[in-house]
């Protein structure tokens, strides 16, 4: 695949993965939608999409986390090529090619990257010259997080989540993700959260970001971070998956200075004081056997990335 991909005239770009510092959902609106305020940073946990003109539309998936992810018409990176061309009367199929490595399912918006990765590869590929706000709207149609992940950083999500304010932050914060090897469905997590609220009848109030979470990221100290990270669907994701506690314990237990549920879950995500301390944290977890797998990430870090415009031969 690489030969023919390198021979041919094609364009990869980069797309991280993100965590929310804080996620406040409402009550649903009419149209099933949960109003948002949320505040998305992006990690340097990546997946690399590259295009290339194909006969026909079609998508490819490789690397370590391909397993679950559909090739067919349904993938969102697929979607997104073809919703741009719609937009702009394009004609030209293009060959898909995702290398994954965030967690599938995972609330780290592993889907939506893809989405943010290839609007930005056909925009050059087809030479179409939007710029960040035009692409965001046609983002904004495929799902609530590809707007920020085009834009990347830390940055407030209103809204759905789609409307996009950057945030201040000083320095860079030390992540450990422990990803589980079941996924969580996000609409089955909104579902136990809307249950739970009307079984013991609470109405969320309209969702709004901490000053203090705000505060806490101009400062650039993850311990002043720490306390004010929170997410309104953790217990709905633990509900559903009760052994996710458990790993946040350990975690805790381990020197993390916070473990939250990522975005719907199941990942779990550890704030580190340091490079050390994470490396620690990620070690340390792996040998008590809580979770299979981890990784090491820090954040913010840019949004979608032209990585790379192989010669034409
Ligand atoms: P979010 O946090 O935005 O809710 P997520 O990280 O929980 O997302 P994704 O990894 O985006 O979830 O995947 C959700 C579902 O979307 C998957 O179960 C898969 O069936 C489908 N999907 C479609 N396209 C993709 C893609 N390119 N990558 C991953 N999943 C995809």
């Amino acid at each position: 695949m690489t030969s023919a991909i390198l021979s041919a005239p094609s364009v990869s770009v980069r797309a991280p993965a993100k965590v929310n510092l804080e996620l406040r959902v409402g009550p649903p609106r009419p149209d099933g939608f949960h109003p948002l305020a949320t505040v998305y940073q992006a990690v340097s946990l990546f997946d690399q999409v590259t295009i290339r003109a194909g006969d026909d539309w079609s998508v490819e998936i490789s690397g370590s986390r391909a397993l679950g992810v559909p090739a067919d018409e349904t993938n969102l990176a697929l979607r997104a090529a073809r919703l741009l061309a719609e937009r702009h009367d394009i004609d030209e199929p293009v060959e898909i090619f995702i290398d994954k490595e965030i967690p599938v399912a995972g609330g780290m918006a592993g889907g939506s990257a893809d989405a943010a990765a290839t609007l930005v590869a056909c925009d050059w590929f087809w030479d179409l010259g939007l710029s960040k706000e035009e692409l965001a709207t046609v983002a904004a149609e495929l799902g609530s997080d590809v707007p920020f992940l085009l834009h990347g950083g830390t940055a407030l999500g209103t809204g759905r989540g789609e409307i996009i304010t950057p945030v201040l932050t000083r320095g860079t914060y030390h992540w450990v993700f422990a990803p589980s090897d079941i996924g969580l469905s996000t609409p089955d997590v909104y579902r136990q959260f809307d249950e739970h609220n009307e079984a013991v009848g609470f109405t969320p109030p309209e969702p709004a970001s901490s000053p203090a979470l705000m505060a806490a990221l101009m400062s650039g100290n993850p311990e002043q971070l720490a306390p004010v990270l929170m997410n309104d669907l953790e217990g709905s994701a633990i509900d559903l998956r009760p052994e996710l506690e458990e790993i946040i314990v350990e975690g805790r237990h381990l020197g993390a200075l916070a473990g939250i549920v990522s975005g719907s879950g199941p990942t779990i995500a550890f704030l580190a004081a340091d490079h050390e301390s994470a490396i620690d944290l990620a070690v340390g977890l792996t040998a008590t056997g809580v979770v299979t797998d981890t990784y090491r990430a820090t954040g913010p870090v840019p949004g979608a990335t032209i990585r790379g415009v192989p010669r034409v031969d």
